[in-house]
């Protein structure tokens, strides 16, 4: 199997697995980077994931379905594009002889769903769109931080190796928080200068690791007692976990 990111607007990435014949691809923001690929490497696109509603995720699905005939699947609760195969909390989806699980992540959105597979070449590998991103999470536009923290926890809970698919390239911004909420976490530091350097060669930083983001993103790290210090310098009123996360949010929010 080929994991490739495909870039698209500014930042974003519409990740493409294929096997050299059939390709699915998520979050499908533009139909023309996905059909360029697909002609490039003579692929059949088998099947559309989509994890929540914004357009940036959405908007390439209709010309993609339209071009290729592949399946669109989707979350429960949210308004997309017809007709697609809706799916919650432990539904899955079978295709390139792989199995995804779906896992809601409520936060970013209300109805925020991600995509789990247990084994690609013998490594998990998740597609989390805007809920976890490398150093960073996504916004709480529809959800609350209690929200956001419990879907964290759920996907932190995968294994170490679990490859993370964000939907942006936001890693440089966010470390930049990251190092000022942490300065002397030595892993931070030192993926700091690895990141610079990828960027740097034009190189995607992605995917990250869980492994990596247990030890860098401060989202996963809100119970720590370094990121819990540091927060109550920003917010003083911040007391238990959810407290604490809802302020290094915001304190996220406001940081340039
Ligand atoms: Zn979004
Ligand atoms: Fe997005």
């Amino acid at each position: 199997m080929k994991l490739i990111p495909l870039p698209a607007f500014t930042d974003n990435y519409i990740w493409m697995l294929h096997d050299g014949q059939q390709a699915l691809v998520v979050d499908p923001g533009d139909a023309q980077p996905v059909l360029n690929a697909l002609q490039h490497a003579g692929l059949q696109l088998k099947a559309i994931l989509v994890t929540h509603h914004h357009p940036d995720h959405t908007a390439g699905v209709a010309a993609l379905r339209e071009a290729t005939g592949a399946t669109v699947y989707g979350p429960q609760r949210e308004a997309m594009p017809e007709p697609l195969t809706r799916l919650g909390q432990g539904d899955a989806v079978s295709n390139l002889g792989l199995r995804f699980e779906v896992i809601e992540v409520p936060g970013h959105t209300a109805g925020h769903i991600a995509y789990y597979c247990a084994e690609v070449d013998g490594t998990p590998l998740l597609f989390c769109g805007d809920t976890l991103f490398c150093a960073g999470c996504g916004r709480l536009f529809e959800g609350s931080p209690a929200q956001m923290l419990a879907s964290l926890d759920t996907l932190a809970a995968l294994p170490d190796t679990t490859q993370i698919c964000c939907a942006h390239e936001y890693t440089l911004s966010n470390l930049k928080f990251a190092g000022t909420v942490e300065p002397g976490n030595a892993a931070l530091t030192d993926y700091t200068a690895t990141a610079h350097a990828l960027r740097a060669a034009q190189q995607p930083t992605l995917p990250s690791s869980m492994l990596r983001e247990r030890r860098i993103n401060p989202f996963l790290r809100s119970r720590e007692p370094a990121v819990i210090e540091a927060v109550r310098r920003f917010d003083t009123s911040a007391a238990d976990a959810v407290s604490v996360f809802a302020a290094l949010r915001q304190w996220k929010n406001e940081f340039r």
